[in-house]
Protein backbone atom coordinates (compact mmCIF):
# COMPACT_ATOMS: atom_id res chain seq x y z
CA UNK A 1 0.00 0.00 0.00
CA UNK A 2 1.38 3.62 -0.48
CA UNK A 3 1.78 5.20 2.71
CA UNK A 4 2.25 9.04 3.95
CA UNK A 5 3.56 9.73 7.22
CA UNK A 6 3.58 13.91 8.17
CA UNK A 7 5.92 14.15 11.04
CA UNK A 8 9.43 12.28 11.23
CA UNK A 9 9.71 12.26 15.01
CA UNK A 10 10.09 9.30 17.16
CA UNK A 11 7.23 7.96 16.48
CA UNK A 12 6.36 8.67 12.03
CA UNK A 13 9.90 8.10 11.23
CA UNK A 14 9.42 4.36 13.51
CA UNK A 15 6.00 3.83 12.28
CA UNK A 16 7.31 4.94 8.25
CA UNK A 17 10.02 2.66 8.94
CA UNK A 18 8.46 -0.50 10.00
CA UNK A 19 5.67 0.03 7.75
CA UNK A 20 8.09 0.14 5.05
CA UNK A 21 9.94 -2.90 6.47
CA UNK A 22 7.08 -4.89 5.59
CA UNK A 23 6.83 -3.90 2.24
CA UNK A 24 4.41 -1.07 1.94
CA UNK A 25 5.88 1.89 -0.11
CA UNK A 26 6.24 5.15 2.50
CA UNK A 27 7.21 8.68 2.09
CA UNK A 28 7.50 10.67 5.07
CA UNK A 29 7.18 14.41 5.08
CA UNK A 30 8.87 16.84 7.49
CA UNK A 31 8.58 20.29 7.56
CA UNK A 32 12.25 20.70 9.10
CA UNK A 33 14.68 21.10 5.90
CA UNK A 34 17.61 19.88 7.99
CA UNK A 35 16.05 16.46 8.92
CA UNK A 36 14.99 15.85 5.98
CA UNK A 37 18.23 16.06 4.08
CA UNK A 38 19.69 14.39 6.80
CA UNK A 39 17.28 11.37 6.83
CA UNK A 40 18.25 11.39 3.05
CA UNK A 41 21.98 10.95 3.40
CA UNK A 42 21.28 8.23 5.57
CA UNK A 43 22.07 9.70 9.00
CA UNK A 44 19.28 9.45 11.47
CA UNK A 45 18.58 12.49 13.55
CA UNK A 46 17.34 10.17 16.90
CA UNK A 47 18.77 7.67 18.88
CA UNK A 48 16.61 5.01 18.66
CA UNK A 49 17.78 0.82 19.01
CA UNK A 50 18.17 -1.39 15.47
CA UNK A 51 16.59 2.23 13.76
CA UNK A 52 19.50 3.60 11.80
CA UNK A 53 20.04 0.41 9.88
CA UNK A 54 16.03 -0.42 9.05
CA UNK A 55 16.16 3.30 7.35
CA UNK A 56 18.98 3.04 5.44
CA UNK A 57 18.21 -0.64 4.52
CA UNK A 58 14.65 0.45 3.11
CA UNK A 59 16.01 3.90 1.85
CA UNK A 60 18.16 2.10 -0.18
CA UNK A 61 15.31 -0.32 -1.54
CA UNK A 62 13.12 2.12 -2.32
CA UNK A 63 10.47 1.32 -0.37
CA UNK A 64 11.03 4.79 2.25
CA UNK A 65 11.36 7.74 1.47
CA UNK A 66 12.06 11.49 2.85
CA UNK A 67 10.48 14.93 1.58
CA UNK A 68 9.22 18.41 2.45
CA UNK A 69 7.07 18.20 -0.44
CA UNK A 70 3.36 17.92 1.32
CA UNK A 71 1.99 18.12 -2.06
CA UNK A 72 3.80 15.03 -2.97
CA UNK A 73 3.00 13.26 0.29
CA UNK A 74 -0.51 13.89 -0.18
CA UNK A 75 -0.46 12.44 -4.01
CA UNK A 76 1.36 9.63 -2.28
CA UNK A 77 -0.09 7.93 0.24
CA UNK A 78 -3.74 6.64 -0.19
CA UNK A 79 -3.34 6.07 4.13
CA UNK A 80 -2.02 9.74 5.25
CA UNK A 81 -0.53 9.78 8.72
CA UNK A 82 -0.53 12.28 10.89
CA UNK A 83 2.45 11.97 13.43
CA UNK A 84 3.59 15.70 14.33
CA UNK A 85 3.92 16.72 17.61
CA UNK A 86 1.34 17.81 20.25
CA UNK A 87 2.88 19.67 22.61
CA UNK A 88 1.08 21.20 25.79
CA UNK A 89 -0.16 24.98 25.50
CA UNK A 90 0.03 27.33 27.91
CA UNK A 91 -2.73 26.12 29.90
CA UNK A 92 -1.61 22.36 29.40
CA UNK A 93 -4.03 21.42 27.39
CA UNK A 94 -2.44 19.58 23.72
CA UNK A 95 -1.75 22.17 21.45
CA UNK A 96 -3.28 21.07 18.36
CA UNK A 97 -1.64 23.48 16.01
CA UNK A 98 0.68 21.08 14.06
CA UNK A 99 -2.14 18.57 13.95
CA UNK A 100 -5.15 21.31 12.43
CA UNK A 101 -1.94 22.30 9.81
CA UNK A 102 -1.76 18.89 8.26
CA UNK A 103 -4.98 18.26 8.24
CA UNK A 104 -5.44 21.69 6.31
CA UNK A 105 -2.58 20.72 4.00
CA UNK A 106 -4.09 17.49 2.90
CA UNK A 107 -7.18 19.17 2.32
CA UNK A 108 -5.76 21.56 0.27
CA UNK A 109 -3.57 19.01 -1.89
CA UNK A 110 -6.03 15.82 -2.07
CA UNK A 111 -7.86 14.98 -5.34
CA UNK A 112 -9.20 11.25 -4.28
CA UNK A 113 -9.90 9.48 -1.16
CA UNK A 114 -7.91 9.51 1.64
CA UNK A 115 -8.59 7.89 4.67
CA UNK A 116 -6.27 10.39 6.84
CA UNK A 117 -5.16 8.04 10.69
CA UNK A 118 -4.66 10.44 13.69
CA UNK A 119 -1.40 9.11 15.29
CA UNK A 120 -0.55 11.97 17.08
CA UNK A 121 -1.78 11.39 21.36
CA UNK A 122 -4.66 13.76 20.76
CA UNK A 123 -7.47 14.68 23.29
CA UNK A 124 -10.79 13.20 22.13
CA UNK A 125 -13.06 15.29 19.70
CA UNK A 126 -9.65 16.04 17.61
CA UNK A 127 -10.91 13.36 14.78
CA UNK A 128 -13.96 15.61 14.32
CA UNK A 129 -12.16 18.74 14.52
CA UNK A 130 -9.63 17.25 11.99
CA UNK A 131 -12.42 15.86 10.08
CA UNK A 132 -13.86 19.71 9.96
CA UNK A 133 -10.80 21.15 8.98
CA UNK A 134 -10.92 19.10 6.10
CA UNK A 135 -13.88 19.57 5.01
CA UNK A 136 -13.71 23.28 5.51
CA UNK A 137 -10.77 23.46 3.43
CA UNK A 138 -12.20 21.34 0.45
CA UNK A 139 -15.79 23.09 0.43
CA UNK A 140 -13.24 26.61 -0.26
CA UNK A 141 -11.89 24.93 -2.94
CA UNK A 142 -15.26 23.41 -4.43
CA UNK A 143 -14.04 19.94 -3.58
CA UNK A 144 -16.52 18.62 -1.38
CA UNK A 145 -17.18 15.98 -3.60
CA UNK A 146 -13.56 13.98 -2.34
CA UNK A 147 -14.65 11.44 0.44
CA UNK A 148 -12.03 11.07 3.18
CA UNK A 149 -12.51 9.48 5.98
CA UNK A 150 -10.29 9.99 9.97
CA UNK A 151 -9.40 7.60 12.16
CA UNK A 152 -7.52 7.67 15.07
CA UNK A 153 -4.82 5.15 15.62
CA UNK A 154 -3.18 6.12 18.81
CA UNK A 155 0.50 5.23 19.38
CA UNK A 156 1.70 2.79 22.21
CA UNK A 157 5.45 2.55 21.90
CA UNK A 158 8.09 3.42 23.97
CA UNK A 159 10.79 5.33 23.48
CA UNK A 160 14.23 2.98 23.57
CA UNK A 161 12.17 -0.06 22.21
CA UNK A 162 10.24 1.74 19.51
CA UNK A 163 11.53 -0.50 17.07
CA UNK A 164 10.42 -3.67 18.32
CA UNK A 165 7.36 -2.65 20.33
CA UNK A 166 5.90 -1.23 16.06
CA UNK A 167 6.94 -4.84 14.85
CA UNK A 168 5.40 -6.46 17.18
CA UNK A 169 2.71 -4.68 18.68
CA UNK A 170 0.63 -5.64 22.52
CA UNK A 171 -2.40 -4.11 20.83
CA UNK A 172 -3.75 -1.87 17.78
CA UNK A 173 -6.07 0.22 18.18
CA UNK A 174 -8.49 1.91 15.37
CA UNK A 175 -11.43 4.10 16.30
CA UNK A 176 -13.37 4.24 13.38
CA UNK A 177 -17.42 3.37 12.31
CA UNK A 178 -16.51 3.39 9.18
CA UNK A 179 -16.17 -0.09 7.55
CA UNK A 180 -14.20 0.92 4.41
CA UNK A 181 -11.65 2.34 6.74
CA UNK A 182 -11.52 -0.20 9.16
CA UNK A 183 -10.53 -2.41 5.76
CA UNK A 184 -7.96 -0.22 5.00
CA UNK A 185 -6.56 -0.34 8.45
CA UNK A 186 -6.61 -3.78 8.63
CA UNK A 187 -5.00 -4.39 5.24
CA UNK A 188 -1.88 -1.69 6.55
CA UNK A 189 -1.44 -3.95 9.72
CA UNK A 190 -1.67 -7.39 8.48
CA UNK A 191 1.56 -8.30 8.18
CA UNK A 192 2.14 -7.28 12.26
CA UNK A 193 -1.01 -9.15 12.87
CA UNK A 194 -0.65 -12.18 12.29
CA UNK A 195 0.64 -14.24 15.37
CA UNK A 196 -2.97 -13.76 16.90
CA UNK A 197 -5.45 -10.92 16.44
CA UNK A 198 -4.19 -7.57 18.06
CA UNK A 199 -6.40 -5.00 16.53
CA UNK A 200 -9.11 -3.55 18.59
CA UNK A 201 -11.52 -1.94 17.00
CA UNK A 202 -13.81 0.89 18.68
CA UNK A 203 -15.54 4.63 18.23
CA UNK A 204 -13.13 7.29 17.57
CA UNK A 205 -13.73 8.98 20.83
CA UNK A 206 -12.85 5.75 22.61
CA UNK A 207 -9.48 5.10 20.56
CA UNK A 208 -8.49 8.54 21.20
CA UNK A 209 -9.07 8.50 25.31
CA UNK A 210 -7.70 4.99 25.42
CA UNK A 211 -4.62 6.78 24.50
CA UNK A 212 -4.15 9.07 27.27
CA UNK A 213 -5.81 6.65 29.83
CA UNK A 214 -2.79 4.02 29.13
CA UNK A 215 -0.67 7.38 29.67
CA UNK A 216 -1.84 8.27 32.63
CA UNK A 217 -2.15 4.83 34.43
CA UNK A 218 1.23 4.33 33.71
CA UNK A 219 2.27 7.92 35.77
CA UNK A 220 -0.44 6.73 38.73
CA UNK A 221 1.53 3.51 38.58
CA UNK A 222 5.03 5.73 39.22
CA UNK A 223 3.54 8.46 41.59
CA UNK A 224 2.09 5.24 43.73
CA UNK A 225 5.78 4.12 43.90
CA UNK A 226 6.78 7.20 44.84
CA UNK A 227 4.69 8.05 46.97
CA UNK A 228 4.97 4.93 48.78
CA UNK A 229 9.01 5.12 48.93
CA UNK A 230 8.82 8.36 50.51
CA UNK A 231 6.56 6.80 52.95
CA UNK A 232 9.09 3.91 53.54
CA UNK A 233 12.09 6.33 53.64
CA UNK A 234 10.80 8.28 56.85
CA UNK A 235 9.10 5.10 58.32
CA UNK A 236 12.37 3.29 58.46
CA UNK A 237 10.74 0.63 55.66
CA UNK A 238 13.22 -0.60 52.36
CA UNK A 239 11.01 0.41 49.04
CA UNK A 240 13.07 -2.48 47.23
CA UNK A 241 11.46 -5.14 49.66
CA UNK A 242 7.90 -3.43 49.07
CA UNK A 243 8.20 -3.54 45.68
CA UNK A 244 8.83 -7.13 45.47
CA UNK A 245 5.89 -7.86 48.84
CA UNK A 246 3.12 -6.13 46.34
CA UNK A 247 4.74 -7.28 43.05
CA UNK A 248 3.82 -11.00 44.13
CA UNK A 249 0.45 -10.53 43.75
CA UNK A 250 -0.52 -11.04 40.07
CA UNK A 251 -3.49 -8.21 40.46
CA UNK A 252 0.00 -5.72 40.68
CA UNK A 253 2.47 -7.43 38.74
CA UNK A 254 6.50 -6.62 39.18
CA UNK A 255 5.90 -4.07 35.94
CA UNK A 256 6.59 -0.47 35.91
CA UNK A 257 6.68 -0.48 40.04
CA UNK A 258 10.12 1.01 40.65
CA UNK A 259 10.57 4.19 42.29
CA UNK A 260 12.97 6.75 41.50
CA UNK A 261 13.17 10.66 40.48
CA UNK A 262 9.75 11.16 38.90
CA UNK A 263 8.83 10.11 35.27
CA UNK A 264 9.52 13.01 32.82
CA UNK A 265 9.98 12.92 28.77
CA UNK A 266 7.40 14.00 26.14
CA UNK A 267 4.16 11.98 27.14
CA UNK A 268 3.66 11.10 30.61
CA UNK A 269 4.01 14.96 31.82
CA UNK A 270 2.00 16.08 28.93
CA UNK A 271 -0.79 13.73 28.80
CA UNK A 272 -1.40 13.91 32.37
CA UNK A 273 -1.51 17.69 32.40
CA UNK A 274 -4.01 17.35 28.89
CA UNK A 275 -6.84 14.88 30.23
CA UNK A 276 -6.57 17.00 33.63
CA UNK A 277 -7.47 20.19 30.90
CA UNK A 278 -9.90 18.08 29.07
CA UNK A 279 -11.42 17.16 32.39
CA UNK A 280 -11.36 21.21 33.82
CA UNK A 281 -13.47 22.26 30.08
CA UNK A 282 -16.08 19.90 30.98
CA UNK A 283 -16.26 20.78 34.56
CA UNK A 284 -14.66 17.44 35.49
CA UNK A 285 -12.10 17.77 38.39
CA UNK A 286 -9.32 14.56 37.55
CA UNK A 287 -8.34 14.61 41.40
CA UNK A 288 -6.70 11.64 40.79
CA UNK A 289 -4.95 12.61 37.56
CA UNK A 290 -3.94 16.17 39.74
CA UNK A 291 -2.40 13.99 42.31
CA UNK A 292 -0.26 12.09 40.24
CA UNK A 293 1.14 15.35 38.69
CA UNK A 294 1.68 16.65 41.51
CA UNK A 295 3.44 13.88 43.26
CA UNK A 296 5.93 13.38 39.98
CA UNK A 297 6.68 17.63 40.56
CA UNK A 298 7.44 16.88 43.79
CA UNK A 299 9.62 14.10 43.00
CA UNK A 300 11.92 15.56 40.50
CA UNK A 301 12.87 17.82 43.08
CA UNK A 302 13.90 14.96 46.25
CA UNK A 303 17.51 14.31 45.32
CA UNK A 304 18.35 17.72 44.87
CA UNK A 305 16.84 18.25 48.55
CA UNK A 306 18.52 14.72 49.58
CA UNK A 307 22.19 16.13 48.46
CA UNK A 308 21.07 19.72 49.81
CA UNK A 309 20.74 18.30 53.29
CA UNK A 310 23.87 16.42 52.91
CA UNK A 311 25.90 19.21 52.67
CA UNK A 312 24.04 21.87 54.86
CA UNK A 313 23.07 23.79 52.49
CA UNK A 314 26.66 24.27 51.00
CA UNK A 315 26.70 23.87 47.84
CA UNK A 316 28.40 26.77 46.18
CA UNK A 317 31.43 26.27 44.46
CA UNK A 318 30.59 22.06 44.89
CA UNK A 319 30.77 19.72 41.55
CA UNK A 320 28.98 16.89 41.16
CA UNK A 321 29.70 14.26 38.59
CA UNK A 322 26.26 13.26 37.27
CA UNK A 323 25.62 9.90 35.59
CA UNK A 324 22.46 9.94 33.15
CA UNK A 325 20.58 12.85 31.21
CA UNK A 326 17.72 11.37 29.24
CA UNK A 327 14.42 11.20 30.84
CA UNK A 328 15.05 7.20 31.13
CA UNK A 329 17.66 4.75 29.57
CA UNK A 330 17.96 4.03 25.65
CA UNK A 331 16.76 7.32 24.42
CA UNK A 332 18.71 10.75 23.83
CA UNK A 333 15.25 12.27 24.67
CA UNK A 334 15.72 15.19 27.56
CA UNK A 335 11.96 16.10 26.92
CA UNK A 336 10.88 16.78 30.89
CA UNK A 337 14.01 14.78 31.91
CA UNK A 338 14.67 14.60 36.18
CA UNK A 339 18.07 15.20 35.02
CA UNK A 340 16.99 19.14 34.05
CA UNK A 341 15.73 19.92 37.23
CA UNK A 342 18.24 18.87 39.19
CA UNK A 343 20.99 20.26 37.10
CA UNK A 344 19.00 23.44 37.52
CA UNK A 345 18.72 23.44 41.06
CA UNK A 346 22.67 22.82 41.72
CA UNK A 347 23.41 25.51 39.07
CA UNK A 348 21.42 27.66 41.06
CA UNK A 349 22.49 26.84 43.87
CA UNK A 350 26.28 27.83 42.44
CA UNK A 351 27.62 24.11 41.74
CA UNK A 352 28.87 22.82 39.01
CA UNK A 353 27.77 19.76 37.17
CA UNK A 354 30.30 16.92 35.33
CA UNK A 355 28.15 14.87 33.23
CA UNK A 356 28.09 11.56 31.07
CA UNK A 357 25.27 9.97 29.32
CA UNK A 358 25.37 7.46 26.82
CA UNK A 359 23.46 8.77 23.91
CA UNK A 360 21.86 12.18 25.49
CA UNK A 361 25.24 14.33 25.21
CA UNK A 362 24.68 16.32 22.15
CA UNK A 363 21.00 16.57 23.50
CA UNK A 364 22.31 18.47 26.35
CA UNK A 365 24.62 20.93 24.07
CA UNK A 366 21.87 22.07 22.14
CA UNK A 367 19.53 22.25 25.60
CA UNK A 368 22.09 23.93 27.51
CA UNK A 369 24.70 25.40 25.34
CA UNK A 370 28.38 26.30 26.69
CA UNK A 371 27.70 26.61 30.47
CA UNK A 372 30.73 27.44 32.74
CA UNK A 373 29.18 25.14 35.68
CA UNK A 374 28.46 21.99 33.22
CA UNK A 375 31.16 20.22 32.02
CA UNK A 376 29.79 16.95 29.16
CA UNK A 377 32.25 14.37 29.85
CA UNK A 378 33.69 11.77 27.38
CA UNK A 379 33.10 8.45 29.51
CA UNK A 380 31.10 8.11 32.83
CA UNK A 381 34.81 7.78 34.66
CA UNK A 382 35.95 11.23 33.52
CA UNK A 383 32.67 12.63 34.88
CA UNK A 384 33.63 11.65 38.19
CA UNK A 385 37.63 13.16 38.45
CA UNK A 386 37.20 15.79 41.36
CA UNK A 387 33.69 15.56 41.82
CA UNK A 388 32.18 16.23 45.36
CA UNK A 389 30.15 13.08 44.86
CA UNK A 390 28.46 10.93 42.18
CA UNK A 391 24.60 11.41 41.73
CA UNK A 392 22.90 8.99 39.39
CA UNK A 393 19.61 9.82 37.74
CA UNK A 394 19.57 7.67 34.48
CA UNK A 395 19.60 3.96 34.75
CA UNK A 396 21.66 2.69 31.95
CA UNK A 397 22.29 -0.34 31.48
CA UNK A 398 26.50 0.40 31.78
CA UNK A 399 25.78 1.98 34.96
CA UNK A 400 24.64 -1.31 36.89
CA UNK A 401 28.35 -2.70 37.87
CA UNK A 402 30.95 0.31 37.69
CA UNK A 403 34.30 0.05 39.22
CA UNK A 404 33.82 1.29 42.70
CA UNK A 405 37.32 1.11 43.51
CA UNK A 406 37.99 3.48 40.88
CA UNK A 407 35.15 5.82 42.27
CA UNK A 408 36.56 6.26 45.67
CA UNK A 409 39.37 7.06 44.01
CA UNK A 410 38.20 9.82 41.37
CA UNK A 411 35.81 11.31 43.85
CA UNK A 412 36.45 13.86 46.78
CA UNK A 413 34.10 12.24 49.13
CA UNK A 414 32.97 8.72 48.68
CA UNK A 415 29.20 9.40 48.26
CA UNK A 416 27.14 8.50 45.75
CA UNK A 417 23.34 9.57 45.38
CA UNK A 418 21.44 6.84 43.47
CA UNK A 419 17.72 7.92 42.09
CA UNK A 420 17.73 4.92 40.66
CA UNK A 421 18.09 2.04 43.47
CA UNK A 422 21.03 0.61 41.57
CA UNK A 423 23.10 -0.81 44.33
CA UNK A 424 22.53 -2.94 47.62
CA UNK A 425 22.54 -0.66 50.32
CA UNK A 426 24.78 -3.01 52.56
CA UNK A 427 27.04 -3.76 50.06
CA UNK A 428 27.89 0.10 49.33
CA UNK A 429 28.56 0.30 52.91
CA UNK A 430 30.63 -2.31 53.13
CA UNK A 431 32.82 -0.58 50.36
CA UNK A 432 32.99 2.56 52.52
CA UNK A 433 30.26 4.60 51.01
CA UNK A 434 27.99 6.85 52.07
CA UNK A 435 25.20 6.14 49.66
CA UNK A 436 21.43 7.75 49.17
CA UNK A 437 18.90 6.03 47.24
CA UNK A 438 15.17 5.97 47.13
CA UNK A 439 12.84 4.65 49.83
CA UNK A 440 15.32 3.32 51.87
CA UNK A 441 17.13 4.84 54.70
CA UNK A 442 21.17 6.61 53.69
CA UNK A 443 23.72 3.62 54.06
CA UNK A 444 26.38 5.27 55.99
P1 LIG B 1 8.52 14.83 17.67
O1 LIG B 1 8.49 16.20 18.21
O2 LIG B 1 9.71 13.95 17.89
O3 LIG B 1 8.30 14.89 16.08
C1 LIG B 1 7.30 15.64 15.46
C2 LIG B 1 7.76 15.95 14.03
O4 LIG B 1 6.70 16.56 13.31
C3 LIG B 1 8.94 16.91 13.97
O5 LIG B 1 9.98 16.36 13.19
C4 LIG B 1 8.35 18.15 13.28
O6 LIG B 1 9.29 18.86 12.48
C5 LIG B 1 7.26 17.53 12.45
N1 LIG B 1 6.22 18.45 11.97
C6 LIG B 1 5.64 19.48 12.64
N2 LIG B 1 4.74 20.08 11.85
C7 LIG B 1 4.71 19.39 10.68
C8 LIG B 1 3.97 19.51 9.47
N3 LIG B 1 3.05 20.48 9.31
N4 LIG B 1 4.21 18.65 8.47
C9 LIG B 1 5.14 17.68 8.62
N5 LIG B 1 5.87 17.50 9.74
C10 LIG B 1 5.66 18.36 10.75
O7 LIG B 1 7.20 14.12 18.20
P2 LIG B 1 7.00 12.58 18.59
O8 LIG B 1 7.70 12.27 19.86
O9 LIG B 1 7.25 11.76 17.39
O10 LIG B 1 5.44 12.59 18.91
C11 LIG B 1 4.46 12.75 17.91
C12 LIG B 1 3.09 12.46 18.50
O11 LIG B 1 3.03 11.09 18.91
C13 LIG B 1 2.76 13.28 19.75
O12 LIG B 1 1.40 13.55 19.76
C14 LIG B 1 3.12 12.35 20.89
O13 LIG B 1 2.38 12.62 22.05
C15 LIG B 1 2.72 11.02 20.30
N6 LIG B 1 3.44 9.88 20.88
C16 LIG B 1 4.78 9.97 21.17
C17 LIG B 1 5.44 8.87 21.70
C18 LIG B 1 6.91 8.97 22.06
O14 LIG B 1 7.39 8.09 22.78
N7 LIG B 1 7.64 9.97 21.62
C19 LIG B 1 4.76 7.66 21.91
C20 LIG B 1 3.40 7.58 21.56
C21 LIG B 1 2.76 8.70 21.04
Amino acid sequence: MKVTVFGTGYVGLVQGTILAEVGHDVLCIDVDESKVSKLKQGHVPIYEPGLDSLVKENYDAGRLDFSTDAALGVKHGQVQFIAVGTPPDEDGSADLKYVLAVAATIAEHMDDKKVIVDKSTVPVGTADKVYAKISEVLEQRGRSDIPHEVVSNPEFLKEGNAVADCMRPDRIIIGTQSKDAEEVMRELYAPFNRNHDKIIVMDVRSAELTKYAANCMLATKISFMNEIANLAELMGADIEMVRQGIGSDPRIGYQFIYPGVGYGGSCFPKDVQALIRTADSIDFEAKLLKAVEERNNAQKTTLFKKVEQHFNGALKGKTFALWGLSFKPNTDDMREAPSRVLMEALWQAGASVQAYDPEAMEETQRIYGNRNDLTLCGTKESALKGADALIIVTEWQSFRAPDFDLIKAQLRESIIFDGRNMFDPNRMTSKGFVYYSVGRKPAM
